[in-house]
């Protein structure tokens, strides 16, 4: 079935969305067989508060939801006929019987016409009619949100993970999925009421989201169940990023109930496995996590990037090591985001696949770049660190270098060792691991020793 795109898009997926399910299960009843279509959309149709129906040129109903059931089964086929002469939008559908005309909004898209009833024509609570694409939008827009959290829905994920998996596959990027469950959860509910356990699930989500980066989903799963999607994250980094969120929730204090911590489970896409078959390799690394004590993260250690790395041999890889951390937790972790990113650069680069993945590897790192050396020069300015300007200088300068080797890149000119020479000299070697050793005993951590028998820089 061919459904006008365009303007009406929103729409027209809906419309597609229940003439598919209607194919699908070959009745207008309600669709089991529709699951694995749009059933997302499917249930928003059937769950919409107005009348909603679908029906052809000849008035016939072919599906209608719940509320066109109860409030519209007046509704006869020849006013229905009538309403649908206009083209597009509001017609008056005239109930069989006693009952009042009630305007209909009117959306055409190819051979089938959906119809919402708005209320009763001239009455007091007459609504102007909302344009079609508004409403479609903002039905989607509370399908896809979790009411208490505001992060994204059970079923936006569901509706988007089919698109995510093909697009890790096509791009060759890992994709990982991390679980975490709020330990004792119902101990909060119990001891404090369930309206402190509302609040702990909203500060819960706020605190999760704040230590993610863009790229990342967050989901609410179901009660004190989150789900982060983490693109272009294979199992190792997505465990650290899963140990971090840990971390930040136990230094957490919820004023509602004090301390709390989470347990997480793991997992990275692997293969051509179903979402459902990945999905409970991330449960199953979670349940290890309870069993062995809680406020802990497992991980399921396999997934495409592994798959990938041995097809693709012997790319050089940067290795990150303990000794190389300052001590501030932002910092570390966004040096070693940058290792990540330089490694899939690297990749990228050794690959046979054209300029196109090594310029989308080099705007990745461009970016994580640019947005880490803007936090360390904040941090460094807070903690009064003498040769800021310095530093300033040189986070400039490299990302100039990168700016004009993604021209190169661009115009086909870069070889494989020119992406090298950035990614593992330039970057890593003489910023990461040397000029950036110059602030590290301002903050302690392991790699301060370092610093002090190298001088810093
Ligand atoms: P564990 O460490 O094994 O995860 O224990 P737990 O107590 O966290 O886990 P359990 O699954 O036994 O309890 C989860 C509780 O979450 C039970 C349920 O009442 C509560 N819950 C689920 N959804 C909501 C919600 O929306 N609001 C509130 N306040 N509580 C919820
Ligand atoms: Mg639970
Ligand atoms: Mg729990």
């Amino acid at each position: 079935m061919e459904f006008r795109s365009g303007d009406d898009s929103a729409a027209a997926r809906l419309l597609g969305a229940a003439a598919r399910a209607l194919e699908a299960c070959g009745t207008g009843a309600d669709a089991p067989a529709a699951q694995g279509l749009d059933a997302v959309l499917l249930r928003a149709f059937h769950a919409y508060a107005a009348p909603l129906a679908i029906v052809r040129e000849d008035g016939a109903v072919v599906l209608a939801n719940a509320s066109w059931q109860a409030r519209g089964a007046g509704v006869d086929r020849a006013s229905l006929c009538a309403a649908l002469e206009h083209d597009s939008g509001i017609g008056l559908v005239q109930p069989s019987g006693a009952g009042e005309a009630v305007a209909g909004q009117v959306l055409r898209l190819g051979d089938l016409i959906l119809v919402s009833l708005l209320g009763s024509e001239g009455g007091a609570g007459a609504a102007p009619a909302a344009p079609w694409q508004a409403r479609v939008a903002e039905l989607e827009r509370l399908v896809a949100t979790d009411h208490l959290t505001r992060v994204w829905s059970r079923a936006h994920f569901e509706r988007l993970i089919e698109g995510e998996i093909a697009s890790a596959h096509r791009r060759r990027q890992p994709l990982s999925i991390l679980l975490l469950d709020i330990d004792g959860f119902k101990a909060v509910n119990d001891g404090h009421g369930h309206a402190a356990g509302d609040a702990v699930l909203r500060e819960f989500a706020d605190l999760v989201g704040r230590h993610l980066r863009a790229a990342d989903l967050l989901f609410r799963w179901g009660g004190e169940e989150f789900v982060v999607l983490a693109a272009g994250t294979g199992y190792r980094a997505a465990a650290r990023v899963a140990d971090k969120l840990r971390r930040a929730v136990a230094q957490h204090r919820f004023p509602a109930v004090g301390r709390l911590t989470t347990s997480a489970g793991v997992a990275e896409l692997d293969g051509g496995e179903t979402p459902l078959a990945w999905f409970e390799r991330a449960d199953a690394a979670l349940y290890r996590a309870k069993e062995a004590g809680r406020d802990r993260v497992e991980v399921d250690p396999r997934g495409n990037s592994d798959r990938w790395a041995a097809e693709r041999g012997a790319a050089p890889h940067l290795q990150w090591h303990e000794s190389y951390e300052s001590g501030q937790p932002q910092i570390d972790d966004e040096h070693r985001a940058l290792f990540d990113a330089a490694n899939a650069l690297i990749d990228a680069a050794a690959g046979d696949k054209g300029s196109g993945p090594v310029a989308a590897a080099l705007v990745s790192l461009i970016d994580e770049a640019g947005r880490h050396f803007a936090h360390e020069e904040s941090l460094l300015e807070v903690a009064g660190y003498p040769e800021l300007p310095l530093h300033r200088r040189a986070h400039a300068e490299l990302l100039h270098r990168a700016r004009a080797l993604l021209a190169q890149v661009r115009a086909g000119q870069a070889a494989f060792g020119d992406v090298v020479d950035f990614a593992a000299r330039d970057l890593v070697m003489r910023h990461l691991l040397a000029a950036d050793l110059g602030y590290f005993p301002l903050f302690a951590g392991p790699g301060a020793a370092a610093a002090s028998r190298q001088g810093g820089r």
